[in-house]
């Protein structure tokens, strides 16, 4: 049914057009870390940059160019129209292999980028043409080294408008609302079926009650937040694995398991292997109404028999010990090392709200993140018998419970090889879908969005 899902549109609508006053609380110094590299420079003095390699991140929502350099590398960049190109000119950049390849990189389903040209423009200017298939929004910066990467440049093209975004939402939304539809068509047939004036009246008064709850079925929505991606690869195991593909394919068994419940339905932060900056995970988040935000990520540490699964809510004042304070910052270095425009993520800052009480938030996350660990216990040794604290940038959505697990250690190399069997995914996704439903069984949702359908 159309109509059901417009009253909820409207509350997301609303919810976009307050864009502007998203609060995101990711850590200033991350940005203000970003903010110096931002800044294009003359590069090293003396020594021409070398492209080392040029990646291709695409994405259903925005595109990624990654060149990574042994130094920075001074760049200009115009958008032309008809066709629509985006130019970027390299500065003491000749054309290399590695950035010569990239043409060969871009593929055919790429939403944005249709082909890349790249030629020496000039003396000491190679000049890299990029053919869009629709008119974007560029962002165009450099990172500084970082854990294992060099000096890159970044080259984002996000659609012109927010209306491809706004778009996903209401595809996301209206998928819930059918599925509601077509859950209350199969319980009361009758409607399809005009029934006589006396079967309706001799109708048990309990059938109708039921009928009538089913009317307003409060979906729970859960955001699923499958940790790093793209360029952010997160921890890589002994034998190669990385954080982000595992963490991906939890993600979805948890979010096709949640999209089973009657009364759940599931949302991806990110589906598909791309970078998506931490206050943007959590904007995401809030733009569907979640009423709960699960992160998923598996751990490391320097030492390889560290072991066993954790659950973290977020914490008032530090850390609730060193390792998670150190974990904590591993976790949230994932905007330096993906690489965030601090010129879009500016926008949000400025309209932070600093003081905030999150004290109802943290409480909840507490208590759901109680009932996850205690499930995940049955499967997987813990790492601690409760749930941690620490400083997550991605926990810090002011209104939504938010619990963030740790898998397990992906370092640990029999942990690494759990996690990459279905089998064991299959199980951890189920752990903590039914820890899920036990917290919201005890603590059902406030009657906010109660009315999922309009009728
Ligand atoms: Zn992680």
């Amino acid at each position: 049914m159309l109509g059901s899902t417009e009253g909820f549109l409207k509350g997301v609508r609303r919810g976009l057009s307050l864009l502007a006053a998203i609060v995101c609380l990711s850590g200033t110094a991350t940005a203000d870390a970003a903010a110096q590299s931002a800044t294009p420079t003359a590069g090293t003095p003396g020594a021409n940059p070398l492209v080392r390699a040029a990646r291709l991140w695409p994405s259903p929502e925005y595109s990624r160019i990654t060149l990574e350099l042994n130094a920075e590398v001074a760049y200009k960049h115009f958008s032309l129209k008809n066709p629509e190109r985006l130019v970027i000119d390299l500065t003491g950049i000749e054309p290399e292999q590695a950035l010569v390849e990239i043409a060969d990189k871009v593929e055919p389903h790429d939403g944005y980028i249709g082909n890349i040209r790249v030629a020496r423009n000039r003396p000491g200017v190679t000049r890299m043409v990029i053919e869009l298939k629709t008119e974007v929004r560029p962002q165009v910066f450099t990172l500084k080294p970082m854990a294992d990467y060099g000096h890159r440049l970044v080259i984002d093209l996000y659609p012109a408008s927010l209306a491809a975004f706004e778009q996903q939402i209401e595809i996301a939304i209206e998928t819930a609302g059918k599925r509601v539809d077509s859950a209350k068509a199969a319980s009361a047939p009758a409607q399809a079926d005009p029934a006589p004036v006396a079967d309706l009246r001799s109708r048990p008064a309990q059938t109708a009650a039921k009928s009538n709850q089913q009317d307003f079925v409060r979906l729970i929505t859960i955001a699923i937040d499958a940790g790093h991606g793209g360029e952010d690869p997160g921890a890589v195991g002994a034998k190669g694995s990385y954080e982000k593909h595992i963490t991906l394919s939890i993600a979805r068994r948890l979010k096709a398991l949640i999209d089973k419940q009657e009364n759940m339905r599931a949302y991806l932060t990110r589906d598909g292997d791309y970078f998506l900056p931490l206050h943007e995970r959590v904007n995401r988040a809030r733009r569907v109404q979640a009423d709960l935000f699960v992160s998923v990520h598996a751990d490391a540490f320097i030492k390889p028999h560290a072991q066993g699964s954790s659950v973290f809510a977020l914490s008032e004042k530090g850390a609730t010990s060193a390792a998670a304070k150190w974990l904590a910052k591993a976790e949230n270095d994932a905007d330096l090392i993906g690489g965030v425009n601090v010129g879009v993520k500016d926008v949000y800052l400025k309209h932070t709200l600093i003081d905030l009480s999150q004290t109802a938030q943290i409480s909840d996350s507490l208590k759901v993140g109680k009932a996850v660990l205690d499930e995940i216990g049955g499967i997987n040794r813990l790492h601690k018998p409760r749930v941690e604290q620490a400083g997550f940038a991605v926990l810090k959505a002011p209104d939504i419970p938010s619990i963030l697990i740790e898998t397990a250690f992906i370092s640990n190399p029999e942990e690494e090889k759990r996690l990459n069997d279905e089998a064991y995914q299959d199980k951890l996704a189920n752990a903590i879908v039914t820890g899920i439903k036990r917290y919201f069984d005890r603590n059902p949702p406030l009657a906010r969005s109660k009315v999922a359908r309009n009728l």
